[in-house]
Formats: structure tokens, sequence, C-alpha cells
């Protein structure tokens, strides 16, 4: 694989069976092309933040990829519709959202993409599994600011 870069992708879901779904998810990015999963969190139950319906679950994953950011966002957004994701309204409950955390240390503004991603500091559900797996990644004063949101590991 030449010109690896490693990447982060948020993983959530909310409905029908949310812990199978990020399950699966996290095995389908295993199988992109030119892609290693290199790590993964725990999953996390987490509230929704701005909207109402059933609990999260989350995840982070780290890839290894010589996929372009804007070829992994059609990846995770192939990935997304194959698990029948419908956007019905903004903050729709979903069977599978998937999120780029960060592209290396790449910085992208386009009107597709913006990475790093633009509320990923803001989110208790991204930053808990991205420290398990990438402690310097998040800021001490990242992870305390969110600690009013509700999140838990699951067993
Ligand atoms: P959402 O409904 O929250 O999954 O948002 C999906 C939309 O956000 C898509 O139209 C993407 O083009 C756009 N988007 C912008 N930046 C990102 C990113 N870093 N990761 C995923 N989607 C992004």
């Amino acid at each position: 694989m030449r010109d690896a870069v490693t990447a982060y992708v948020g993983v959530g879901a909310n409905l029908g069976d949310p812990r199978s779904a990020v399950a699966a998810a996290l095995d389908a990015l295993a199988g992109l092309p030119d892609t290693q999963l290199v790590a993964r969190s725990s999953l996390y139950r987490t509230a929704p933040v701005d909207a109402g319906g059933p609990d999260y679950v989350n995840a982070v994953a780290a890839l290894r990829t010589g996929l372009t950011a804007p070829q992994l966002l059609d990846a995770l957004q192939a990935l997304e519709q194959r698990a029948g994701r419908q956007r019905p309204w903004r903050h729709a409950p979903r069977t599978l959202d998937l999120d780029l955390l960060l592209y290396g240390s790449g910085r992208i503004d386009s009107p597709a993409l913006s990475v790093p991603h633009p509320r990923m500091h803001e989110r208790a559900f991204v930053l808990v599994p991205l420290q398990e797996i990438a402690p310097a990644l998040v800021p001490p004063d990242a992870l305390a600011a969110v600690t009013s949101q509700v999140i838990a590991r699951l067993p």
C-alpha cells in the first residue's frame, strides 16, 4: 500500500439492532479496498445529541488506507446506503452513520467534506472511543468539556 494514511472513522446507529449494525460496519471497514482496519474501539451506548429517538451505539475505527479522503467518504456513504440508511430529516434516527473524523493531518474544507470533522470535539460519543484507541489525539480539556454527556461502554 503506497502513501497510506491513518484515518479515523466514527460509527453510529440507533435503529433496528444498532449493536449488530455497528459491529457489521467495523467488519465492512476492514474490507474496503486498499485499506486495513488497524484498531477498533469498544462499543458504547450513548443518548442522542440534538435529537430524540432510541439510544445510539457508537464506536471509532482507525484505518490505514491508500484511498484519498473523497474516495473514503464515497466508500463510507456506500456502506451507509447498503445498511438501508434514509435521510428523511436532519438528525433523523439512522441505521448507520459513518463520519470521517480525521484523515492523517489533513485539513479539508470542501462542500462535501470537512476534515477534521467540525463537531468531533463537542461529542463524547466520538472523543471517548477515540481516546481508547488513540489517546494522543484527544486533549484532556476536550474530554473534560463533554463529561455531562452520558456514555457507557458496552461489555
Ligand atoms: P450526516 O447526515 O451527518 O451523515 O452528514 C452527511 C453529509 O455530511 C454528507 O453530505 C457529507 O458530504 C457531509 N460531510 C462533510 N464532512 C464530512 C465528514 N468529515 N464525514 C462525513 N460526512 C461529511
